[in-house]
């Protein structure tokens, strides 16, 4: 049996109705993972899997499913996260967002792009290459993670429980590119202190109102994007500052003791978050900003990524574009923070990001993926799976 015979037997309409199926199970953080866990533990089993659901937080699994055959002890894990993010305003829709729809060659729904997409493309290849007569010697494992959204608490718990694997593909949307590299997220608050009283005793150098103080931060940080913007990374472009939200004060007539803000800060690969902090507090210096007058608290870091071109899975997964495509494959980085981070920095997996559709189209209101991606990324898996355990 050829390759060209597996992916002759894949129909459009099984990557497809797997998709409406993911797609019409919600799996927010408030809806948790266990009814999507328990979906996948079901097909993956039937196809001859041995799964375990291992709850993370209450009604929030990972789903670990194995699958074994020859003497070849290589190991590959696919990854994928089960939860969306929520639908938001529900009026926005043109269609329910957990009832698949298919219109003008795309498939329209919460998570048909990131990644219940990407899930279905995986377990549809996966089966190709199990349900073909050739002989399978090696052994992959699915890993679907709770929490991708929020912390990658899903991912964490599966690197620290010493899971290991010779490669790996994060199938998050990457626009048919091959992602070698992704950025990291780093979250902190900046927090100015003043003392309260009487607004009308105020002193006119304004040191006691935090809001004033912060108000000096604000333009310091806005302009420190222009310098991040010039650092430039080969893959995945510039960084980036966001202040995202803030808070202070009481009432009018009362002087703010405290204000706060809150703020997205994305690192490229190698960027220590350490480092990037220490650059923070020194351009708000040079800004003419007392390092006294205010106090950095970092709250979460996702780590950046990053493999070497010369890894394995890298050859493998272009060579498998190349054969479904015949166009060549493009490598590049995904400006994205994904759970790729857990695999190459902690568990030491090189790890590549590739999945269907495009990130533009996720988190998106009407959220949509083309049915011809979808479709193609199974082949791509499948021609991949078939060349690393043929
Ligand atoms: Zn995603």
């Amino acid at each position: 049996v050829t390759l060209q015979d597996i992916i002759n037997l894949i129909k459009e309409d099984d990557v497809k109705d797997l998709t409406k199926k993911l797609v019409n199970i919600p799996s927010t953080y408030s809806d948790g993972e266990y009814e999507i866990c328990q979906f996948l533990y079901e097909e993956l089993n039937s196809l001859g899997f041995s799964s375990k659901i291992i709850e993370v937080q209450n009604n929030r699994p990972n789903l670990v499913s194995e699958f074994s055959g020859g003497s070849e002890d290589f190991t590959f894990m696919f990854n994928g996260h089960l939860d969306v993010v929520p639908p938001g305003n529900l009026d926005l829709w043109e269609h329910d967002p957990y009832d698949c729809f298919e219109m003008d060659s795309k498939l329209y729904g919460r998570g048909t792009t990131d990644m219940k997409g990407g899930l279905a493309a995986m377990i549809i290849a996966m089966k190709a290459l199990i349900s073909s007569n050739n002989e399978f010697n090696g052994t992959i494992i699915f890993t679907g993670v709770m929490d991708e959204e929020r912390t990658g608490l899903g991912a964490k718990t599966i690197v620290d429980s010493g899971i290991q694997a010779d490669a790996c593909v994060v199938g998050e949307p990457s626009n048919g590119k091959v992602c070698r590299a992704q950025k990291g997220t780093m979250w902190f608050d900046i927090n100015t202190k003043g003392i309260s009283k009487h607004a009308s005793q105020i002193t006119l150098d304004d040191s006691e109102n935090a809001i004033y103080k912060m108000s000096k931060i604000i333009p310091a940080l806005h302009e420190l994007n222009n310098t991040l913007f010039q650092k430039k990374h080969d893959l995945v472009g510039h960084s980036t500052i966001n202040i995202g939200k803030i808070y202070g004060g009481v009432q009018e007539n009362i002087v703010p003791d405290h204000c706060k803000i809150s703020i997205d800060l994305r690192l490229l690969p190698d960027d220590n978050p350490n480092q990037i902090i220490d650059d923070v507090v020194d351009h708000l210096k040079r800004s003419g900003i007392d390092s006294d007058d205010f106090e950095i608290n970092i709250k979460h870091v996702r780590e950046s990524a990053i493999i070497p071109e010369t890894e394995l899975i890298v050859s493998k997964t272009c060579e498998a574009i190349e054969f479904v495509k015949g166009t060549k494959s493009q490598i590049s980085g995904m400006h994205a923070t994904t759970d790729m981070s857990f695999f190459t920095n902690i568990a030491k997996i090189p790890t590549v990001i590739l999945g269907p559709g495009k990130i533009e189209d996720a988190h998106t209101v009407n959220e949509s993926i083309d049915i011809l991606e979808l479709y193609d990324m199974t082949k791509i898996y499948t021609a991949l799976l078939h060349s690393l355990f043929k």
